[in-house]
């Protein structure tokens, strides 16, 4: 009996088995090495096998491996609260930690609805997020964002409780001779035009990734967006959410996204990261405007999970933040992710199916097109960029494909979010077998 009979896949599919991981390469059980280009899903940022947090999870094991956090608090979890908080104490009070990107989402907007039934204002239970966004796969966050094929199957049950407003994305929604002064005053218009249609004094939050990865490829913000967001919202006293899952904690160059922004959150959600993916782990940082109201109250957030602050699992987190902080990776990822910059342009400017290359620190997207000029996106019958993706699994390269990325049906990329110690020569390899992928995936469409 095979493996594909007990394990649920997506039936007649035949991934390859990982046995092994070494710095940025996994090795398959038929001895294949793949460079991950992807990091997994924009987590593996140490790399794999990396000794020191191994090592911390051994000890932490021997300590102890699990206590109920409804009755204790445990070491590394103390330790993982300080060292996010400390980075920031002027913004954030207080750390919670959940074990997925979804959870920390869901715990996130319950943080907004709770706040501001302690505030008196319970009849704010509405969100406005964005189209083209992904905020996770529990119902909840599934209905807070909008990713079309995944939420197919499921819309008829989702809260009716969100609106969503265009988001930032410059290659496509961008108007001809507009400046970037005029688009972010379009969006601006659009976002408070949208909270006044609901009424402000419902909403509790606005929710938004501040580098978007899975729907929008790593369209990066232009200029003065998250300015003109944070603007609109304190207008009307409305919370804004920072999805930080997949961005976050020195992907893009900075230990927040935000801090590229100029602005801060009141509430902001870490995964992928946090860990690694040495262990599941997620985290809400909590500002101090939030966190008042549940002091003031004596208030605690409804929200219970069994593995929340799991102490092998923040003891993983607390290696990998202190590994970051220590080697000064941020900064390494402002550097190596310059040169991935200058490749990437240098490699795909002229290739006539790639029609945009954006990005920031180690978190890039291309976007694939049928024809450069008019922008026109592959039929999405062909899927290109998952098909790019398994022509690069084949080539020796593992790159994230989405879909969707116009409008949550047309339109194709991919994302290039390597671990923040890939080399030089292993970026070069990198663009290498992802152009050889790019061009033998596009050659075997009809
Ligand atoms: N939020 C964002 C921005 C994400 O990219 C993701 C996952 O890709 C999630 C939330 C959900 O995280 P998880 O898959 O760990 O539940």
């Amino acid at each position: 009996m095979s493996v594909h009979d007990l394990l649920y896949l997506v039936p007649n599919s035949t991934p390859p088995k990982v046995v092994r991981g070494e710095g940025v390469n996994l090795y398959t059980d038929d001895n294949k090495k793949i460079i991950d280009g992807t990091g997994g899903a924009a987590v593996s940022s140490l790399g794999y096998g990396n000794r020191e947090v191994i090592e911390s999870m051994k000890t932490q094991a021997e300590k102890v491996c699990y206590v109920h956090n409804m009755a204790f608090t445990n070491e590394p979890a103390e330790e993982l609260a300080h060292i996010l908080v400390s980075q920031h104490p002027d913004v954030f009070a207080r750390a919670y930690f959940a074990n997925s990107g979804s959870e920390a989402v869901e715990a996130a907007l319950k943080f907004a609805l709770q706040y501001w039934q302690l505030r008196g204002e319970p009849e704010r239970t509405h969100f406005v997020s964005r189209k083209q966004s992904y905020h996770g796969n529990t119902l909840f966050a599934l209905g807070i964002g909008k990713m079309v094929s995944r939420r197919a199957p499921y819309v008829g049950v989702f809260p009716k409780v969100t609106s969503y407003v265009d988001p930032c994305y410059a290659y496509r929604c961008k108007k001809e001779g507009e400046t970037d002064e005029q688009y972010v005053y379009r969006l601006e218009k659009q976002l408070e035009d949208e909270f006044l249609v609901v009424g402000p004094n419902r909403i509790a939050a606005f929710i938004a990734e501040t580098v978007p990865g899975t729907c929008l490829g790593c369209a990066t913000p232009v200029d003065g967006y998250f300015k003109a967001v944070r603007r609109v919202c304190d207008k009307f006293d409305i919370l804004l959410i920072l999805d930080e899952v997949m961005c976050g904690l020195g992907r893009t160059g900075t230990f927040h996204a935000w801090e590229q922004e100029g602005i801060t959150p009141d509430l902001q959600t870490n995964a992928k990261t946090l860990a690694a993916g040495y262990q599941p782990i997620s985290s809400v940082l909590v500002s101090h405007r939030v966190y008042k109201a549940f002091e003031e109250s004596n208030a605690q957030l409804a929200n219970f999970h069994t593995y929340q602050a799991h102490p092998l699992a923040c003891s993983a987190a607390v290696t990998v933040q202190k590994i970051m902080l220590r080697e000064k990776l941020v900064d390494k990822v402002a550097a190596i992710g310059k040169y991935l910059d200058e490749q990437l342009h240098k490699t795909f400017d002229s290739h006539p199916h790639v029609g945009d290359i954006r990005g920031r620190g180690v978190f890039w997207g291309l976007e694939f097109v049928k024809d450069k000029k008019s922008k026109q996106w592959f039929d999405p019958k062909y899927k290109v960029g998952a098909l790019i993706s398994k022509v690069g699994i084949k080539n020796g390269a593992f790159l994230n494909p989405g879909a969707g990325t116009y409008d949550g049906v047309h339109g194709d990329h991919i994302m290039v979010a390597p671990p923040y110690i890939i080399t030089k020569e292993e970026v070069d390899t990198l663009i290498s077998i992802l152009a050889k992928s790019i061009d033998e995936a596009i050659a075997s469409l009809p």
